[in-house]
């Protein structure tokens, strides 16, 4: 059968480099009316900005200004998705690549990375652990780019990883959710990985300028393709894959072309299929062993304008933080993110295996954040988020373009705060230590105060079927969701 988007005719590159160049160059500072309006319009409608508005926003220079814009992306972060933050775990299964992408320690010319890719059997040690031991509920499944770990290998894994149920003070615990970060596919190896039940489809195009891109990635490799890298969301809609995820590498080059062109991108989803990214990642360039690149330096300063920018630019996506940045960037960054990685290691088989200091270097990047999800969640209770172990979409077929209209409309909200209560609600009870379950057990009773007290954005029969659930979680029932 043949697909659209495998097709390089219809991959034509919709990143139009000059006209971001020039926006960047010319774009001039708003004035304060000026800017509340986009900001306003940002947080009533929820749709996403034009690149013209958000390189007005990236011209701001004032301090002042810049807090104004802080305080819309903390809004509307709120108004979307509530004040939970969902967590995930990492699960990297194999770093043999075919490429040689210059910043990364898998790049297949690191003569001094120890390649390894576990099997379904390590796999499955790996998810009893992050399931049985940690708690976590959703995964992202990593591996390197290579024909051993294609989409055959990656819907093996997925089966495995939803096989396993850790049995625990009488009760099962499991992985709900697996996300992919994988290599681009064709449309026939996405339905592959939508057959076993792929969550969230995650490819970053690493730069959006490809005169740099070329110069990055060795034109001998596959991922030399802009082009096939772009258009890896089309494919996997194509292939019936409702969420995708995308991301730039921050500190490749300049962080303004890379927020521009992550815009770019949402819109093209949008106009395209109707539905723009499920998620926005933007990850920040990490000392990897042996890097063939060092960068350019993204200040940490700049590192919150970038992502205040994304959650007013592309107000209904969700935005992940990851452990690669340090706590207090993390803490700096939390109110306009929906996700976060936790206990996060990123050594293959890391989970389930001790291993030595040395092959700790020798593992992807460096992690700037390496405490536990207990303390995580601690920490986050402290700043008054609730840790989400949501994982509904597509369980309660709140995916695709249904839960955009729902996320745009603020209608999503409601569904997150209730499902990250009962979520939270079951790690307190399987796996909270005696020093931090006291600390969960006000913030619940302080979220449970706010839904009791909000009747237009809880109706009665709502309320009432999340006691309900509540109770039955108490008791010992699992995986009650709206
Ligand atoms: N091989 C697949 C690919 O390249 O799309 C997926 C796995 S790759 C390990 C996942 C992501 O890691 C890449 O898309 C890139 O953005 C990120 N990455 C690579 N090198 C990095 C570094 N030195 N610091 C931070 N992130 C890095
Ligand atoms: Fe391979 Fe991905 Fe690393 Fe590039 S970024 S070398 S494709 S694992």
């Amino acid at each position: 059968m043949n697909y659209k988007y495998d097709d390089k005719e219809y991959m034509k590159n919709f990143i139009d480099g000059n006209k971001i160049n020039y926006l960047i160059k010319n774009s001039n500072e708003p004035d304060l009316k000026e800017l509340t309006d986009i900001l306003e319009k940002s947080f009533s409608v929820c749709d996403a900005l034009s690149i013209e508005e958000a390189s007005k926003l990236m011209a701001v220079k004032s301090r002042d200004k810049w807090e104004l814009i802080f305080s819309y992306a903390e809004k509307i972060k709120k108004k979307v998705y509530d004040n939970r933050i969902v967590v995930f775990a990492p699960l990297y299964a194999s770093n043999i690549c075919v490429n040689n992408c210059l910043y990364c320690g898998f790049r297949s010319q690191n003569k001094e990375a120890v390649r390894r890719t576990l099997s379904m059997e390590e796999i499955k040690k790996e998810a009893e652990v992050l399931a049985g031991e940690i708690g976590h509920k959703r995964l992202i499944f990593v591996v390197g780019e290579h024909p051993r770990t294609g989409a055959e290998y990656i819907a093996g894994a997925l089966r495995t990883i939803y096989s396993v149920k850790v049995e625990k003070k009488n009760r099962i615990n499991n992985i709900r959710r697996v996300n992919i970060n994988a290599a681009p596919m064709s449309v026939g190896d996405l339905k592959i990985i939508k057959e076993a039940g792929i969550g969230t489809y995650q490819v970053f195009q690493e730069t959006y300028d490809k005169n740099l891109y070329l110069k990055l990635h060795p034109q001998n490799t596959p991922k030399s393709d802009f082009e096939y890298r772009l258009y890896s969301h089309h494919r996997a809609f194509e292939a019936g894959i409702d969420d995708v995820a995308i991301g730039a590498l921050f500190g490749l080059g300049d962080w303004r072309f890379e927020v521009l062109g992550l815009v770019c991108h949402a819109k093209e989803l949008e106009k395209v299929f109707g539905v723009g990214p499920h998620t926005v990642s933007f990850p920040r360039l990490e000392k990897a062993s042996n890097s063939a690149y060092d960068g350019v330096k993204i200040l940490d300063e700049d590192f919150k304008k970038i992502v205040a920018l994304l959650r007013v630019s592309i107000p209904y996506s969700g935005l992940i933080v990851t452990c690669r940045e340090k706590p207090e960037t993390i803490r700096s960054v939390i109110p306009f993110c929906t996700q976060r990685d936790a206990s996060t290691k990123i050594g293959i088989g890391a989970y389930s295996e001790r291993y030595s200091e040395q092959a700790l270097k020798k593992q992807q990047f460096e992690l700037g954040d390496t405490r536990s999800l207990e303390e995580i969640i601690g920490e986050l209770a402290d700043m008054g988020y609730i840790t989400s172990f949501c994982t509904a979409g597509y369980r309660c077929a709140r995916t695709g373009d249904h839960i955009m209209k729902m996320l745009k409309s603020g209608r999503e909200s409601k569904f997150c705060k209730l499902n990250a209560v009962l979520t939270f609600k079951e790690w307190i009870e399987d796996f909270a230590g005696p020093d931090i379950k006291k600390k969960c057990e006000k913030l619940i009773m302080k979220e449970i105060k706010e839904i009791l007290s909000e009747d237009q954005r809880f109706s009665i029969d709502m309320k009432k079927m999340f006691f309900s659930y509540y109770q039955k979680i108490a008791e010992g029932e699992r995986d009650l969701c709206f």
